[in-house]
């Protein structure tokens, strides 16, 4: 690999780390496409080409499940021990290479430097550490049938895991699922997205450092040939796949038909409920902080967690909703590699497109007031896909903006007066990922809680998945757990029951017919 990160000051921001041709890793090796092709990565915040990855195809996938099945027995036979100092050893690594890391990740993905790469490669690594920290908690029961009997269970590593990745965040998805499953004594065949994989590849060049070759295999490509040849491919044990809920329907039906285990983490469309005691004076600035770091907008919005759809109580309507855009219009929009940027870019073309689709049909719609039209904050001079804050007042609840996954910094807004209506208002929703909700009262706080159809739910606070928090969607938001102990065992285990008739039993014991 041969990336050069020189993090050289150009008014107030980095240089482009640039990366020439960066192979994948299969079996231990740094390799090319079977086919020989390359595709460029361009920067979403300068539209400059910063590297070329690998063109993977099927042959590529069939390589990489192959090294990690050979790689399987060793690596699942090693005391935890082992695995945990080598999980420790590379967490280690990516501590020490954090600042390169942060300066790839902004310019493979347009997230801004200060506010969302630096933060992401330090979780990455405490991910790594974390999860080697817990790799012996892999831990059976003995169930108590009686003497003369052994009956006990073990946790077994599910096999080979094909683990699908997005680009909005893509390391700290990665340090979900790739030392989770390690960890486990799973090995790996991770599918980078197209638009984000040069962060992946240098995690995985780190990570070969320390890993036997084939426990840890990178293959690049598409989703529609890499992807779905993982997901099919009959050496694959369980599929862990995070991207949007339209991709994630087909994965999860084509694992069906191959009775293997999936993890889901697909789309959301979060709300942030704000009652009227959040809005006195001693908890304003933290409730409106805590809305717009909800709402992800230094990560542009492409966050499926972001809080997009803001309940404000009447009472408290234009009030909040005053601080909101105060506080947005200080946001600096820029080059993601710039230290005074606050939001970066959007990731493509595709998605810029996308949300200003979204963004045309709330300018037009009538009833619905722009309360913030983030164009003017978009900076001149600049080629990449930039998009400023822009929020939406007086929205209803089945409009279009208020249902869809925009994944962009676009936040509509809600009034509302009883704890029943606007519970009611977030929970109509095909999505259940995340939600915040701001309130004082502890009773109507956990009582909305309690209600609340989502996987997770912060109150009073708005930041990030903790380390080792259960973490995982409801509905359409997804299936399974990740990021924590319970989720490496739900996800990335099976349990085996062994019963053991032992020779020196006193007495046979009563033996009842199985199903
Ligand atoms: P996407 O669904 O387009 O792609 C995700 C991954 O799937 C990519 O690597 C892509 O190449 C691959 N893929 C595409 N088609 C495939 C196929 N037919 N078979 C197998 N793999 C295929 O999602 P995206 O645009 O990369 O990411 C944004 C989406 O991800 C949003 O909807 C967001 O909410 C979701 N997301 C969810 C979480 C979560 O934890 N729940 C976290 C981050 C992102």
């Amino acid at each position: 690999m041969t990336t050069t990160t020189d993090p050289t000051p150009s008014a107030g921001g980095h240089e482009a780390p640039v990366s020439g041709d960066v192979p994948m890793l299969i079996g231990g090796e740094f390799v090319p496409a079977a086919g020989g092709q390359w595709t460029d990565v361009v920067s979403p915040g300068s539209l400059t080409v910063i590297g070329r990855v690998p063109t993977g195809g099927s042959q590529d996938v069939d390589r990489a499940v192959a090294a990690a099945r050979a790689a399987l027995p060793g690596w699942r036979g090693l005391p935890f021990t082992e695995r945990q100092r080598v999980l420790l050893a590379i967490a280690d690594a990516l501590f020490a290479a954090a600042e390169e890391m942060s300066l790839l990740t902004a310019a493979d993905t347009g997230n801004a430097l200060r506010t969302q790469a630096r933060p992401e490669s330090q979780t990455l690594a405490t991910l790594f550490r974390y999860f080697g920290g817990i790799a012996g908690e892999l831990k059976g029961v003995v169930l108590p049938a009686g003497e003369g009997q052994l009956q006990y269970s073990v946790r077994e590593p599910v096999g080979v895991v094909g683990a699908i990745l997005p680009w909005n965040s893509p390391l700290m998805i990665a340090g979900m699922k790739i030392p989770a499953a390690l960890a486990a004594g799973n090995t790996l065949v991770v599918k980078p997205a197209e638009d984000a994989p040069l962060t992946i590849l240098k995690l995985a060049e780190i990570c070969a450092r320390f890993l036997p070759a084939g426990v840890l295999n990178v293959v690049t490509g598409r989703g529609s040939v890499v992807g779905e040849a993982l997901v099919t491919h009959a050496g694959v044990d369980k599929v862990s796949f995070t991207g949007s809920t339209e991709v994630g329907r087909g994965v999860g039906a084509k694992a069906g038909e191959r009775v293997v285990p999936v993890s889901l983490e697909l789309g959301g469309k979060s709300p942030t409920i704000v009652w009227p005691d959040a809005a006195q004076d001693a908890y304003i600035d933290a409730t409106v902080d805590g809305i717009l770091t909800g709402m992800r907008f230094t990560r542009q919005g492409q966050s499926c967690t972001a809080g997009s759809r803001l309940y404000l109580h009447e009472d408290v309507y234009d009030e909040v909703l005053d601080r909101v855009v105060a506080k947005l219009k200080t946001f600096v929009v820029g080059d993601p590699l710039d230290e005074r940027s606050d939001m970066g870019a959007l990731i493509n073309q595709k998605q810029y497109d996308s949300v200003r689709d979204y963004i045309d049909e709330g300018q037009s719609r009538s009833g619905v007031v722009t309360a913030l039209d983030g164009a003017a904050q978009v900076p001149s001079g600049l080629d990449g896909y930039y998009l400023g804050p822009t929020v939406f007042s007086r929205a209803e609840n089945d409009w279009r903006l208020t249902r869809e996954e925009i994944f962009g910094p676009v936040m509509v807004v809600i009034p509302w007066r009883e704890d029943a209506e606007v519970l009611a208002m977030a929970n109509d929703s095909h999505y259940g990922l995340a939600a915040f909700l701001w309130c004082h009262d502890l009773d109507r706080a956990i009582t909305a809680a309690n209600r609340i159809e989502s996987g997770w739910v912060q109150v009073n606070q708005g930041g990030g998945q903790l380390v080792g928090q259960s973490y995982g969607g409801l509905k359409a938001s997804g299936i399974g757990r990740e990021f924590s102990l319970e989720g490496m065992l739900e996800s990335f285990t099976s349990i085996k029951q062994i019963n053991v008739k032992l020779a020196s039993a006193p007495a046979p014991r009563p033996v009842t017919p199985g199903p």
